[in-house]
């Protein structure tokens, strides 16, 4: 396949991930708290990572501190990591008896991002931070928020001009599907049938997709700039373990259900493969070091439920709350996330019936045994 064809490929599958699901705000809400309870518990990492700045200097010295934040998306999280950001170098320099910097928030997410929703929520972002700034009787930096669309796999932002990245679960989603996977039976992941090209395959790209990323970062950012990445992982080398694949395979087999009753043609199911991956440690750290620009200061794991309002952290099924609610709510999660793919490739008239289905098999599931998101947050300084 032609350059151009692929890049062409690329950007279909990234312009789709932006398209609007069609059951209005609950699939979204429940997403939103799914990202919200991953975020808190990147924020000792966060934390780690901007008291890491100041001990090198790069925030005390610095006039205009510029942060990026990509894959912003257009939740109410949107703003939520620039806020915690700038809360954070605020009470840093109170602490340490500094002036605070002026701030740079740029939001990336791909050209089909509702920007407009994020801006709109600006006059609110601004309005808190000056009550802030009436409270505290101090000198607190101006913030100044802009959108800068496009695909992080590609040069975002000029040489040199940046002090933080951030990046929450965006990076799992990879530049397209591998090719060569057409040979993925049933499959629309890897899973523990899939044939050995096909997990090889899904390694490769999300080897080049993430080392590509590095490079891009690493002309962008400032000598000793960090990044704060966070991607939903894996817990063991094996690629085909319950905590990464299981969901898919769920999701797999309610379009079988669907098959069943003449819904979609098996060719549609054998023509759709995830462009999504879920590393685990290992190869986010080999990555990072066969890449060298960047230096890999921390490296931290955390679980998160599928449903996101189960607080349920020790029990590994579900006991106490019946387990279709939390099937409902972690099929909600899942849909705001699928529902565009899983549209522009099987059309919207099977959506609900499906998520239907997969609500059945996650309850299912759930009541069998738990199994939690597993989530790697990384914090990075460039060399
Ligand atoms: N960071 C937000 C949203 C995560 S959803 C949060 O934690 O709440 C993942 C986002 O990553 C989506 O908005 C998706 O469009 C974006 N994304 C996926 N691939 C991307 C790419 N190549 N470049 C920029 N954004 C991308």
């Amino acid at each position: 396949m032609k350059a151009k064809d692929k890049e062409k490929i690329a950007m279909e599958v990234q312009n789709i991930l932006h398209m609007n699901t069609g059951d209005g705000d609950s699939s979204y809400a429940c997403n939103s708290f799914l990202q919200e309870t991953a975020m808190w518990k990147t924020l000792p990492v966060l934390r780690h990572t901007i008291k890491f700045m100041a001990n090198n200097d790069i925030i005390f010295n610095t006039q205009c501190f510029k942060v990026a934040d990509l894959g912003c998306s257009s939740s109410i999280n949107s703003l939520l990591v620039a806020s915690t950001i700038i809360d954070m170098v605020h009470d840093l320099c109170e602490e340490t008896k500094h002036k605070s910097p002026q701030f740079e928030v740029c939001l990336n997410d791909l050209f089909g991002n509702d920007f407009n929703t994020i801006f709109k929520m600006l006059p609110e972002f601004y309005s808190n931070l000056k009550k802030k700034k009436k409270k505290k009787r101090e000198h607190f930096g101006h913030c100044f928020v802009s959108a800068t669309p496009g695909s992080f796999y590609r040069r975002l932002f000029p040489n040199k001009s940046l002090h933080l990245i951030h990046s929450m679960y965006a990076l799992h989603w990879l530049s397209q599907v591998p090719e060569g996977i057409e040979n993925n039976k049933s499959n629309i992941y890897m899973s523990k049938s899939s044939p050995p090209n096909v997990l090889e395959a899904y390694q490769k790209k999300f080897d080049t997709d993430f080392r590509k990323f590095l490079q891009m970062r690493s002309e962008e950012l400032v000598k000793g700039g960090c990044m704060v990445l966070t991607f939903v992982g894996r817990s063991i080398a094996d690629p085909t373990i319950d905590d990464c694949c299981i969901i898919w395979k769920l999701l797999a087999q309610s379009l079988h259900d669907i098959l069943k009753e003449g819904l979609i043609q098996e060719s549609d199911i054998k023509s759709f493969n995830m462009p999504y991956y879920n590393p685990c440690e290992d190869e986010v750290r080999n990555i990072i070091q066969n890449e060298g620009s960047f230096s890999l200061d921390m490296l931290n794991v955390f679980q998160v439920n599928w449903d996101p309002h189960d607080t349920d952290y020790i029990s590994t099924k579900d006991f106490d709350v019946p387990s279709h609610i939390h099937g409902e709510n972690a099929a909600k999660a899942l849909r705001a996330v699928m529902e565009p793919l899983l549209t522009s490739h099987f059309g919207n008239s099977i959506i609900d019936i499906l998520f239907d289905k997969f609500k059945k098999h996650v309850s299912l599931q759930l009541a069998k045994k738990k199994i939690r998101y597993y989530n790697i947050v990384v914090s990075l300084s460039r060399k």
